[in-house]
C-alpha cells in the first residue's frame, strides 16, 4: 500500500478524530490512521468528559448526537482513612441543564462515533494499522510507514496524535527517548455493572443524571487518588497513582485498586454490582514543564503526545485539551496548504495558536500543580487530619467542646507540624 494524502493524522483518539474532522470540513484529503480494530478500541479513561467547547462549534446538538452516559450533575469529594471517611459534595442547578459541563462516556463508543464524524466529512480511516517511523525527505517529515502492511503514506504534514507514549514525535525528533517516572501516572479502572434504578437510588439521581467523585486516603500511602463515575447502568472505578511512588512502594496496581475496592465503605455502593472489565493505561502529568517541541518541518504534536493533559488535583482534563489542540493543528495545516508552505516556521502557527487558547493558558497557570502533588502529606496525613477534625466536631461525649480553631491547631500540630502545614499551604496556594 502506498498512498498520497494531503495531510495524516496518526491516532483516532478525541486528538486525531478532531483534527482530521476540522481538515476534511475544510476540504483537504485526509487520512486518519488508527491501530486499534477501530477508533477507541485500545483506550480507556477514568470516564469524565468534560465539556467540549470545540466540538459544540461543530455540533451545537453534541449532547444529542454522541454516544453520552449521564451528564454530571453532582461533583464530590471524599477524604478516607481505613475507618472513617468525610465528603463534601457540589450540585448546581446549571450543571443540569444544557450546555451540560461533563459527561460520562465509554472511550469505544466515544472515540468510535468521532472517527465516523470525519469519516461522514470525507476522511479516509485505516484501521488496524500502526504507524511505526515518519519518511524523511530532506530532514523534513514527508509521510509515515505502517507495520504489518508493509504500507507507506505521503503527505506534506503529519499530525502526531497517538498519544503519551507517541513515537511520531519521537521518531520526528520532537521529544527525547524514556520518560520521568515523576511526570507519569497510571490510572487503574474496573467496571461493575448496576441496574440504571439501583444506581439512581443509590446515587440519588434523576433522569440522565451522573455523578463524579474523587477520593483521597485510599491508595495505601502511594502518591494518588481514586475515581469513581456512573454510567448508565455501570459504574466506573479506580485509582490513578503516581508511577515513581508506586515503583518506591513495591505494590502493584493491581494490590492497589483491590485494597481500595474492599474498603466497607466504598463495596456498599458496588453492592451487587457484577465486575466486567479491568482495564489501564499512563497518564501524562507533568503539566507545563512537560510539553515537548510542538512543531517541526511537516509535523505538528497534540493532545497526550504532546503532553496537554491537565492534573491539578481538583480536575484531570486530557479530552477536551486534546480535542482543543487537534482542532488548533487542523487550522494551522489548512493555512499551511493555502499557502503550501509545511516548513517549521509556518507550522510554528499552531504553537501561537495554543499559547493564546485556553489550554495553554490553563497549563501555565496551573504549572505548578504537580509540585503540590508530589507532597506525600495530601495522601497520608491529611485525610487523616481531616477526618479526625471532623470526628471531634461531631462528636458528643459528655466533655467540654474544643474551639474549632483550637480544635485545628491541635490536630494540624499532632498530624502534620505547624511548619509543614504552612509550606504546604503555600505550595498549594503557588499551584492552585
Ligand atoms: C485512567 C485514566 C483516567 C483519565 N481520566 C480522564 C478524565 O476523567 N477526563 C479526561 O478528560 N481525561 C482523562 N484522562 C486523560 C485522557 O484519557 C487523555 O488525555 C486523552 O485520551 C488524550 O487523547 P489523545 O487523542 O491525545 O490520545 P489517546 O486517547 O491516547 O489516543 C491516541 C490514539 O492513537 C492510537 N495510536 C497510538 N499509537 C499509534 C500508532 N503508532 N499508530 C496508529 N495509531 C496509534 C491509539 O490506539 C489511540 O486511538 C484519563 C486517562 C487515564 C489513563
Amino acid at each position: 500500500m502506498s498512498k498520497e494524502f494531503q495531510a495524516i493524522v496518526v491516532g483516532a483518539g478525541p486528538a486525531g478524530s478532531s483534527a482530521a474532522l476540522t481538515m476534511a470540513r475544510a476540504g483537504l484529503d485526509v487520512a486518519l490512521v488508527e491501530r486499534g480494530n477501530f477508533p477507541g478500541e485500545k483506550n480507556m479513561f477514568g470516564g469524565l468528559l468534560h465539556r467540549m467547547t470545540s466540538i459544540e462549534e461543530v455540533f451545537p446538538d453534541f449532547w444529542e448526537r454522541a454516544p453520552l452516559e449521564r451528564h454530571i450533575a453532582k461533583k464530590g469529594t471524599t477524604f478516607m482513612t481505613d475507618a472513617a471517611s468525610f465528603h463534601v459534595q457540589h450540585e448546581t442547578a446549571s450543571f443540569d441543564r444544557t450546555p451540560y459541563n461533563g459527561y460520562t462516556v465509554f472511550r469505544p463508543k466515544f472515540d468510535r462515533w468521532l472517527a465516523e464524524e470525519a469519516v461522514k466529512a470525507g476522511v479516509t480511516l485505516i484501521n488496524r494499522s500502526t504507524v511505526e517511523d515518519v519518511v524523511l525527505k530532506n530532514n523534513r517529515v514527508q509521510g509515515v510507514t505502517i507495520v504489518g502492511r508493509q504500507g507507506k503514506l505521503s503527505a506534506p504534514v503529519v499530525v502526531a496524535a497517538d498519544g503519551v507514549l507517541s513515537f511520531t514525535a519521537l521518531k520526528a525528533g520532537l521529544r527525547r527517548p524514556g520518560f520521568n517516572p515523576d511526570q507519569m501516572a497510571v490510572g487503574i479502572k474496573a467496571l461493575f455493572d448496576l441496574p440504571k434504578e439501583v444506581i439512581d437510588d443509590r446515587f440519588g439521581l434523576v433522569r440522565d443524571q451522573g455523578f463524579a467523585n474523587e477520593y483521597v486516603g485510599c491508595t495505601g500511602g502511594v502518591r494518588g487518588g481514586g475515581f469513581l463515575y456512573t454510567n448508565y447502568d455501570t459504574i466506573s472505578v479506580g485509582l490513578v497513582v503516581h508511577l515513581s511512588s508506586l515503583r518506591a512502594s513495591g505494590k502493584t496496581p493491581y494490590d492497589l485498586l483491590n485494597a481500595f475496592l474492599e474498603q466497607p465503605q466504598f463495596t456498599k455502593l458496588l453492592k451487587g454490582g457484577r465486575l466486567m472489565e479491568y482495564s489501564a493505561h499512563v497518564i501524562p502529568e507533568g503539566g507545563y514543564a512537560m510539553i515537548p517541541e510542538l512543531y517541526g518541518d511537516g509535523i505538528l504534536v497534540a493532545g497526550d503526545a504532546a503532553a496537554l493533559c491537565n492534573a491539578t488535583g481538583v480536575n484531570l482534563e486530557g479530552i477536551n485539551l486534546a480535542s482543543h489542540s487537534g482542532i488548533l493543528a487542523a487550522k494551522t495545516v489548512v493555512e499551511a496548504h493555502a499557502e503550501n508552505d509545511f516548513s517549521r516556521k509556518a507550522l510554528k502557527r499552531y504553537k501561537d495558536r495554543l499559547d493564546l487558547s485556553w489550554v495553554m493558558k490553563d497549563l501555565k497557570g496551573f504549572r505548578n500543580a504537580p509540585k503540590m502533588l508530589h507532597i506525600d502529606r495530601i495522601y497520608n496525613e491529611y485525610p487523616e487530619l481531616v477526618c479526625s477534625m471532623m470526628e471531634h466536631v461531631y462528636r458528643i461525649d459528655g466533655t467540654p467542646k474544643v474551639s474549632i480553631p483550637k480544635l485545628i491547631m491541635r490536630e494540624v500540630k499532632e498530624k502534620v507540624g505547624i511548619k509543614n502545614a504552612f509550606s504546604d499551604l503555600l505550595t498549594a496556594w503557588r499551584a492552585l
